[in-house]
């Protein structure tokens, strides 16, 4: 997709990021998706055996390209963790595919990256209680699912009541928001209910998915937040995660509106806010 093109060369283009901030994951082994994804899915993925009707669901032609990229997408994360434990945040600029179910995908998810990476951190010893935040407007169902007899990771999401996915799984903490919603309500929901979380949980990681579609400009989301909405709702996250020293990983999820320069702009608030902290 254009607009992960488009993010990195916006940073570098305005100064935010340097070259030396890039990262490029290889692609990430078997052995490792293999501790999220069932082996009889991922055959399908690298062997294009994936039915139409699979095909359908996920929202993509299969090819090996396709495969290719989400393999490296979910290396990205991994990467991304490690290079948190150093600097405390890291962000990749793709990632965040929420609606990826062990056995299968959907909703333009293959693979669910950050499932994938909480379960390494998990096996490695790395982290023994991971909160996954999740804001993109379209539940993260797939992550759920994944987690739901899963102590070690706790699966927050808030997105919209009468958006995909119609039927929702059960998170730890679900916030489903009526259609319409402002900034002014979405932000005092959201940071109640953060601070609240981060107090009670008292999680060692964090990973955010920054979905962008909660903008009022979005084809898909119903809710009413602005650009600047949108970076308040990175600033009540990231900063908790600063005050609560965690490591965090965040990915950039879902953007749907119909002008990219809404969907860069507000991507782009993410990782301003992030080296802004
Ligand atoms: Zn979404």
């Amino acid at each position: 997709m254009l607009k992960y093109e488009l993010i990195p060369e916006q940073l570098l283009h305005e100064g935010t990021i340097t070259n030396e901030n890039l990262i490029t994951p290889q692609t990430c082994t078997e052995e490792i998706i293999l501790w999220t994804h069932e082996k009889g899915y991922l055959d399908k993925l690298l062997h294009q055996t994936l039915s139409a009707s699979e095909q359908r669901k996920i929202g993509f032609p299969q090819s090996p390209g396709l495969t290719l990229r989400e393999l490296i997408i979910t290396q990205g994360t991994i990467d991304c963790c490690h290079w948190a434990f150093e600097s405390g945040i890291a962000l990749n600029v793709a990632g965040g595919t929420h609606h990826a179910f062990a056995d299968r995908g959907e909703g333009f998810c293959l693979l669910n990256d950050q499932a994938v990476a909480a379960n390494y951190l998990l096996r490695k010893k790395l982290a023994k209680k991971i909160i996954v935040v999740d804001l993109d407007v379209h539940q993260g169902n797939g992550t759920a699912k994944l987690f739901e007899n899963e102590p070690g990771v706790f699966t927050f999401s808030m997105h919209g009541r009468h958006n995909y996915p119609f039927h929702k799984e059960k998170s730890d903490l679900d916030i489903p928001l009526a259609d319409g919603i402002n900034d002014a309500a979405y932000l005092s929901i959201l940071s109640d209910t953060l601070s609240k979380l981060f107090g009670h949980v008292k999680p060692d990681f964090c990973f955010f998915q920054s979905g962008v579609d909660i903008l009022e400009t979005d084809k898909f989301g119903k809710l009413k937040v602005t650009i600047q909405g949108c970076k308040q709702r990175d600033e009540i996250v990231l900063s908790l995660i600063k005050k609560h020293s965690i490591p965090c990983v965040v990915c950039m999820g879902g953007g749907y509106s119909t002008d990219i320069r809404h969907i860069l702009e507000a991507h782009c608030n993410t990782f301003r806010t992030a080296l802004n902290l």
